[in-house]
């Protein structure tokens, strides 16, 4: 991954629009892309995605043995609309994920899901948001760098960027 790239940076509203998708799947994870320009450093687009995991789950349990409340996938023609995006002029930057009750750490199968032999699958970042009874409570972005994901970003309930 080209680890040059720059932050792009999330507008609250932005946030906010993946906190409501969290809120409304609650207590499933929700998932989705965000895009925007490739000449400038910032996403200005939400595009919700409709997790499978519980349609995976339901046809083999064996292969699949999480569920939507601890576990996300994006639909194939979610992927290959993030693999298309990538040299456009408008690619997807983040792919976001609700975590139910358990904070926006980066877990071991976000890692498995994010990596192929050691390596990212896409260049992009990794946005896990905090998603409990009462709401969102704030979200944390995820870079691949030297080796594994460190966090890289930390945004409040409001969707702003706050320090860690
Ligand atoms: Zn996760």
């Amino acid at each position: 991954m080209d680890d040059a790239r720059p932050l792009p940076q999330l507008p609250a509203e932005l946030l906010r629009a993946c906190y409501a998708e969290a809120v409304r799947c609650y207590p499933s994870e929700a998932c989705g892309l965000l895009l925007g320009p490739a000449d400038r450093p910032v996403c200005d687009e939400v595009r919700l995605c409709q997790n499978q995991q519980d349609r995976l789950h339901a046809q083999d349990p064996v292969a699949y043995p999480r569920t939507s409340r601890t576990a996300y996938s994006l639909p194939a023609h979610e992927v290959l609309f993030l693999e298309r995006s990538l040299g456009s002029e408008r690619p997807v930057k983040i792919v976001f994920h609700s975590h139910i009750d358990v904070g926006a750490y980066f877990s071991d199968e976000d890692r498995r899901a994010a990596t192929w032999q050691g390596e990212p699958l896409y260049p992009v970042d990794h946005l896990v948001l905090d998603a409990g009874p009462e709401g969102v409570r704030g979200a944390r972005l995820y870079r691949f760098r030297d080796g594994d994901f460190v966090e890289v970003a930390r945004y409040d309930a409001e969707g702003a960027r706050c320090e860690p």
